[in-house]
């Protein structure tokens, strides 16, 4: 695998691993906060586990969009952007967002 993984973007910790999906697609999964990346398909046949380079690149992606929680400072106006009322209402209620 050419891709090194990214620490969490939602629990900022490296328990994340490559899951293979089924025979030819994998997922990036993280085993502390159990977050899930994007089923991506297999570019090659030299690749050990089935789309593990695809999935590890968006993983990756995601990584360095989301700020981890750890580290982060997040003021309400910085999480709220772009949520939905519904969805704010679920972070609210789920204690990820305070407004
Ligand atoms: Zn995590």
């Amino acid at each position: 695998m050419s891709e090194e993984l990214k620490p969490c973007p939602f629990c900022g910790t490296s328990d994340s691993f490559v899951e293979r999906a089924d025979f030819s697609s994998a997922y990036v999964f993280c085993n502390h906060c159990s977050a899930k990346g994007p089923t991506e398909c297999q570019e090659s046949d030299e690749e050990e586990i089935p789309g593990a380079d695809a999935a590890a690149r968006a993983w990756n992606k995601r990584a360095s969009q989301q700020p981890s929680k750890e580290n982060s400072k997040l003021s309400p106006s910085d999480f709220g952007l772009g949520l939905s009322p519904q969805e704010r209402d679920v972070a609210i209620a789920e204690g990820r967002w305070k407004p």
